[in-house]
């Protein structure tokens, strides 16, 4: 506890010197972690492939690529996000100066998830020192390379007392916990979210809980099944399928089901070639404990493609379930694997029924020709975010927020909703002594009936 208490103390002594306020010293903070993030790129690589078995392109492309890029964005729009912004006046304020002006919440606390677990931390911390906040992160333990090289790297690239990195499990979670933040981010399970947000309202602290849930894909008939599967077999089996995004399940009519399957089929081996064990581009689950999670949800399903499994390697095949019930357990939690089920609806009305009978989800995709009826499904249903005839991209346009509603989450973060996200809009009146006989108009008495001319 002690020590939990010193790394915040620490951290709060140095937020309350008000070096992290300047935009030039956030702005060198974020070129360092610019520098680390280049310099250090090998490094990088070698805990995710450790931790994930990602490999080249694709843990370059999701980790490192995605980090630069929101460090570039966050550098060259700082000043303009941070700048007090004018709002319109009224009658009583007209020669005055109204604005809003963004200012730093205090100490932040990030708390990452092991799925993407450099992203997953970096992204935050970007938007917490570009608001100006002092940030205590927390990496995930399941993915212990990561978060030891964080643990390593951080502190020889930024501010030691601003941004110090705390690792372990659930003890050290729950001590860290108890200390007074003045927001957290969360990301992770929804269960675990719960705790994070009643630990912190016990400090009235506010939350981002960045959760998960089952992203429904609904593919209409009138579709280009050839290109509507390679999208989505992209993004279902990318990281063996732990992506909070992923699409969970299929919905579509019980006639195309066979040709989605072969079409998937036919992808899989296009990506990962005949042996997909030996293929360089699939990852592993991330532990036992998740493999024989996601092994169980095979269970009496009907498999029409894959379900091959290694426990001591993690690995699961890339799996299609065909004419999934409603009620099996695969379709009950969120699956966080590489297995895909197909749940028959007979048409768009019973596949939004579906979904809406559901919790709402961190994502939502359709596929579609026509426009009309992705726009109806976009109106008839809610989720976190969505692509239609696409899977995972909305979560990469600089200019969209990221985040969940309902049991997906709350809040959203990247690019410009990161700084807003750590900061407080803090509403500014400047007033002038002068111009008395103006203001006479809400001074007693008689005072309310001029408020109401
Ligand atoms: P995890 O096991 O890494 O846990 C996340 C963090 O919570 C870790 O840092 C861990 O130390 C902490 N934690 C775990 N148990 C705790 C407890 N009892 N008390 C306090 N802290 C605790 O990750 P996970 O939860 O397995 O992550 C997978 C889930 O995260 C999935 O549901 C996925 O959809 C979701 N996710 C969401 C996003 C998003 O951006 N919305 C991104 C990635 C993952």
């Amino acid at each position: 506890m002690e020590r939990m208490q010193q790394i915040v103390g620490r951290a709060r002594a140095a937020f309350s010197s008000g070096r992290s306020r300047p935009l030039e010293f956030r702005i060198q903070q974020l070129k360092a972690l610019e520098r680390m993030v280049q310099e250090k790129e090998k490094e990088i690589l070698a805990a995710l492939k450790a931790d994930l078995n990602k490999c080249g392109p694709n843990a370059y492309s999701h980790e490192i690529l995605g980090v630069l890029g929101e460090l570039a964005l966050t550098m060259e729009k700082l000043p303009s996000w941070a700048a007090p912004q004018a709002v319109k006046k009224n009658l009583l304020t007209l020669r005055d100066e109204a604005y809003i002006n963004y200012e730093p919440l205090g100490v932040v606390l990030v708390i990452g998830a092991w799925n993407y677990p450099f992203v997953l931390v970096m992204q935050p911390l970007i938007g917490a020192i570009a608001a100006g906040n002092a940030v205590v992160v927390k990496p995930s333990e399941v993915s212990e390379n990561t978060a030891r090289l964080v643990a390593e790297l951080l502190p020889q690239y930024l501010d030691k007392d601003l941004y110090p990195v705390v690792t372990g499990g659930v003890p050290e979670t729950t001590e860290l916990l108890t200390q007074r933040f003045d927001h957290i981010l969360y990301t992770g399970n929804t269960a675990v979210g719960k705790i994070v947000m009643a630990a912190a309202a016990k400090h009235l602290t506010p939350v981002t809980l960045e959760l998960g849930g089952k992203s429904p894909c609904y593919i209409d008939k009138d579709c280009d099944l050839a290109v509507a599967c390679r999208r989505i077999t992209w993004g279902k089996y990318m990281n063996c399928g732990q992506t909070c995004i992923a699409p969970d399940y299929i919905l579509c009519d019980p006639s195309i089901q066979s040709q989605v399957v072969e079409n998937i089929k036919a992808t899989l081996k296009e990506f990962y070639g005949e042996d997909v064990k030996s293929s360089p581009d699939y990852e592993r689950i991330v532990n036992q404990r998740h493999f024989k999670r996601v092994k169980s949800l095979l269970e009496g399903q009907k498999i029409a493609h894959g379900g091959e499994s290694d426990e001591a390697s993690c690995f699961i095949a890339p799996t299609i379930l065909t004419d999934v019930s409603p009620e099996s357990k695969v379709m009950e939690e969120e699956i966080f694997g590489p297995v895909l089920p197909i749940v028959t609806v007979k048409s768009v009305d019973e596949a939004i029924e579906f979904i809406n009978y559901r919790e709402k989800p961190l994502a939502l995709y359709v596929f579609s020709n026509n426009k009309q009826l992705i726009r109806r499904v976009i109106a008839e249903t809610s989720s976190g975010g969505m692509t239609a005839n696409d899977v995972i991209m909305h979560s990469v346009v600089p200019g969209l927020p990221f985040g969940g509603v309902g049991h997906s989450g709350m809040g959203a973060y990247h690019g410009r909703y990161s700084f807003e996200t750590f900061s407080h809009r803090r509403a500014c009146l400047i007033k002038d002594l002068r111009w008395e006989a103006l203001n006479k108009l809400r001074y007693p008495p008689g005072s309310m009936e001029m408020m109401h001319l």
